[in-house]
C-alpha cells in the first residue's frame, strides 16, 4: 500500500517511538485474529505458567520495553521497588548464563504486566499440557508468529531486539532513552553493551526464532 512513494509501514516506522504504541497493539491484535483458528483449542488458562518459567526466551523489542517501562511506573512505590529488584536479579542471572524465572511472574502464576507483555509471550499457546518438550503448537501458527516478529521489528526500526531485561537496562540510561524517544539512532553508542548482551539491530536483522532457553 504505497502513498506518495512511501509504504504505510515506512511512514509508521519513521514516527517517534511513543507514537507507535497503537500500531504495535494493532499488530498484536492482527496476529491474535490470524492464529485464532489454531489457538481456539488451546488449553492455556490463567495461572498456568510453565511457559513463563521453562520455555522460550523473554525477548522483546525496544518499543515493547518502553511500553513495559511505562506500565511499571503505574505500580505503587513498594511494588515498583520489588519489581525493579526482580528485574535486576533476572538480568544478573542471565548475564551469568543461569536459568532465571521471569521477573514479572507473580507467586500465583499470573503475569504482572499481562496487558503489555511482549510478543514473545503472546505467541505462546499449547494444545496439550506443557512438559519438557515445550508447548504443542501448529506449524502455521509458528510461521505467522515469525512474520509478526518481523513486522514489529520493522515498526521499531530505530530500536533493538533481545532479552527484555537487557532492553530495560538500556532504557534506564537517560541518554539512550532520550535519543530513542526522540527518534534517534546511534548503534555505535550501545555497541559494547549490545554485543555483550546479544542485542540485534531491528532494521538490519531477519526474523528471530524462539528457542528452548529458559527466561
Ligand atoms: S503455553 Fe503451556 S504453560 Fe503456557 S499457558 Fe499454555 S498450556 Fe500453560
Ligand atoms: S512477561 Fe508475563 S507472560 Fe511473559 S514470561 Fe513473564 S510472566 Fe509470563
Amino acid at each position: 500500500m504505497k502513498a506518495g512513494g512511501r509504504s504505510e509501514a515506512d511512514a509508521l516506522a519513521a514516527q517517534r517511538p511513543e507514537k507507535k504504541f497503537s500500531a504495535l497493539a494493532a499488530i498484536y491484535r492482527a496476529h491474535e485474529q490470524a492464529v485464532q483458528p489454531f489457538t481456539q483449542d488451546a488449553i492455556c488458562r490463567p495461572g498456568c505458567s510453565f511457559c513463563c518459567t521453562h520455555y522460550g526466551r523473554l525477548d522483546a523489542t525496544t518499543l515493547e520495553g518502553l511500553a513495559i517501562r511505562r506500565r511499571l511506573a503505574l505500580f505503587n512505590g513498594r511494588q515498583q521497588v520489588r519489581l525493579r529488584d526482580r528485574i535486576r536479579r533476572n538480568r544478573i542471572e542471565k548475564e551469568a548464563g543461569k536459568a532465571s524465572v521471569c521477573p514479572f511472574l507473580d507467586n500465583d502464576g499470573r503475569c504482572r504486566i499481562y496487558e503489555v507483555r511482549p510478543f514473545s509471550c503472546r505467541q505462546l499457546y499449547s494444545l496439550k499440557p506443557c512438559r519438557d518438550s515445550g508447548p504443542t503448537v501448529h506449524r502455521q501458527a509458528v510461521a505467522l508468529a515469525r512474520q509478526a516478529v518481523r513486522t514489529i521489528q520493522r515498526l521499531d526500526d530505530t530500536g533493538y531486539s533481545g532479552h527484555l531485561t537487557f532492553l530495560l537496562a538500556l532504557l534506564e540510561d537517560r541518554r539512550f532513552r532520550c535519543l530513542y524517544s526522540g527518534g534517534g539512532f546511534d548503534p555505535a553508542g550501545i555497541e559494547v553493551f549490545g554485543k555483550a548482551h546479544g542485542l540485534t539491530i531491528n532494521c538490519r536483522v531477519g526474523a528471530s526464532d524462539n528457542n528452548a532457553e529458559t527466561r
